[in-house]
């Protein structure tokens, strides 16, 4: 049960957070679910954001058998990458780190440039497709289940993530922090601690790679700072929208 408090601050913060234990509980259990389910074959990935700290948080705290895995595009602030040993260190679990095709990047990079995402909604997602949809697809090799930290109130695209589906590959994708506020997030960390990008506190709620992630201002979405050029377009890098053929 909530403490009462005259502070009016913590006051808001137990209204936002009200079922917070609950909402917690049901993700646990749903991880526990997923990994007695998929012994051996399943995977965390996350983009080292937040919620996928929290998620990697229950994964050493429960010690579930669930591997954490994260895609090294190339173009990641240095704050997210340092990350991967923040993780190693806190929980003693290595991330296992997939990466590009350096010479299939190179090449896009050399016809057309490095600046080519700003230039159309055409180039940013062949740029995605390298960078992170192709690594993606040797990251689930071999594996009948992924977790993923996508929340229902991180925007339109993402308003009707269930906590769990049966994807066109067969495989099983899990998103315990469904239901999860942006409070609920920071209260698991209060309560938790894991490590967390020191970027989330200089205005970046959703961070991605460098040239395509700014910091946002008070009252935009927490998503505005992602490809934030483009307009009318579904603002996804694909891992989220359905297993993409990658281009070859
Ligand atoms: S987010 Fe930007 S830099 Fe990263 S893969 Fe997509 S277009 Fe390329």
């Amino acid at each position: 049960m909530p403490e009462a408090t005259s502070n009016p601050a913590a006051r808001r913060l137990a209204r936002r957070t009200r079922g917070f234990d609950a909402r917690v509980a049901h993700a646990e259990a749903l991880l526990r679910e997923a990994a007695e389910d998929h012994a051996g074959r399943i995977v965390q990935v996350t983009s080292l954001g937040v919620e996928g700290m929290v998620l990697t948080d229950m994964v050493a705290r429960l010690r579930l058998p669930v591997v954490v895995a994260t895609i090294d595009t190339g173009a990641l602030h240095a704050e997210t990458l340092a990350l991967i040993d923040r993780v190693r260190v806190r929980y003693g679990i290595e991330v296992e780190v997939f990466r590009p095709q350096a010479q299939a990047v190179l090449q896009f990079v050399g016809r057309h440039g490095a600046q080519a995402m700003r230039t159309s909604v055409e180039l940013r997602r062949a740029c995605c497709a390298l960078r992170k949809l192709e690594p993606m697809q040797r990251l689930l090799a071999g594996r009948s289940a992924w977790v993923s930290g996508l929340r229902r109130e991180q925007g339109e695209t993402r308003s009707l993530v269930p906590f769990f589906a049966l994807q066109d590959d067969g495989r099983e994708k899990f998103c315990p922090l469904a239901d999860w506020s942006e409070a609920d997030v920071w209260e698991y960390v209060r309560r938790h601690d894991p490590p967390t990008n020191p970027l989330h506190d200089h205005g970046y709620p959703s961070i991605g790679c460098a040239p395509c992630t700014r910091a946002v201002s008070a009252g935009e979405d927490a998503r505005a700072g992602r490809w934030w050029w483009e307009h009318g377009e579904v603002k996804e890098c694909g891992l989220h929208l359905r297993p993409a053929a990658v281009p070859a």
